[in-house]
């Protein structure tokens, strides 16, 4: 079913936003500082408002994705906003999307927080994840249309839990690629692509995650049996990497870094335990040295 929805901003991914709304038909308002970013989207048949008190006028659900929460606060300034419901989608913190939901709550307003985990260009895809938490039932009311942006993923009514999914997420990411361009670099020195390498990487992420599933319940539990590999037989393995890279005049900042936090686990008592074990120095039970 096709419904009226407001979308404010629309920088790189408002206007994806917007524009894959349309994609599905949606009758879609917008509302941005800079007017003429509209264009695209008013020729494909949006309707451009003229203020944003206007285009949230327009419609009973608003979806907003500007710069920071500020900008947003600032943008909607005192229009009325009861009994409309916002799903906001620009980043912050779990504390400022509490204090969101507070404010647009205090003024009568539905309230979702959400986080956007792809760029502009995954916008629209059913593979790509939008983490949304706040009330159930606004959740349930409009995720037949915030489908249109991509799997709409629901974490929870405490609204500040999408941004510190978020924020986990995108730390897995850049260890995640750092760890990948770090390799990338090493397999360089050797004359080996990007495009030769990445293939086999995306093969070994495959059997990561098996590894992530089976640490999850250890971390849970928090007892760690090292009976796949150990912390001191990955000590030992991480130094060859040190090696292999520092004789190719790669960078060894990263696996530095990562040893130095092995070498603590097993000072610690972690030894002979697995991996997983090393969530006791990031939860900051282990003392720093
Ligand atoms: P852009 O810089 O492209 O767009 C910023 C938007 O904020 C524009 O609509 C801009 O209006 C508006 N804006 C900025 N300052 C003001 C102001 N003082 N008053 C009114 N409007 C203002 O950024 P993105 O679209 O890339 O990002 C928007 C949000 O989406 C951010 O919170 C970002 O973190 C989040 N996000 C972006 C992703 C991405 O890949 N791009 C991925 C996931 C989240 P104007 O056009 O007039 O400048």
């Amino acid at each position: 079913m096709t419904q009226s929805v407001t979308v404010l901003g629309l920088g790189s991914m408002g206007s994806a936003l917007a524009g894959a709304l349309l994609d599905r038909g949606h009758a879609v308002t917008v509302w941005n500082r800079t007017a003429e970013k509209a264009a695209p989207l008013v020729e494909r048949g949006a309707r451009l408002a003229a203020t944003p008190a206007e285009a949230i006028a327009a419609s009973p659900l608003v979806v907003a994705c500007v710069l920071d929460y500020a900008v947003l606060r600032a943008v909607i300034g005192s229009v009325p906003l009861s009994g409309k419901d916002f799903v906001n989608l620009t980043s912050g913190s779990p504390e400022q999307a509490e204090e969101a939901a507070g404010w647009f709550g205090a003024r009568g307003a539905g309230y979702l927080d959400g986080a956007i985990m792809t760029t502009p260009d995954g916008v629209g895809s059913a593979e790509v994840m939008f983490l949304y938490s706040g009330p159930r039932p606004v959740f349930d009311a409009h995720e037949p249309v915030l489908a249109a942006l991509g799997d709409p993923v629901y974490l929870g009514a405490d609204p500040g839990r999408a941004s510190l999914y978020d924020a986990a997420l995108l730390g897995l990411m850049w260890s995640a690629m750092a760890g990948w361009l770090h390799g990338t670099a090493l397999v360089g020195a050797e004359k080996t692509t990007a495009a030769e390498f990445t293939p086999v990487a995306i093969r070994w992420l495959g059997t990561v995650n098996r590894f992530l599933t089976r640490y999850a319940s250890q971390v849970d539990e928090g007892r760690y049996p090292g009976d796949d590999s150990t912390v001191d037989v990955q000590v030992a393995a991480i130094g060859h990497l040190i090696h292999a890279a520092g004789a190719r005049g790669v960078d060894n900042a990263l696996p530095e870094l990562l040893k130095s936090m092995m070498e603590r686990a097993s000072e610690a008592g972690h030894g002979a335990d697995s991996f997983a074990s090393l969530v006791e120095l990031f939860a900051g039970r282990v003392a720093a040295r």
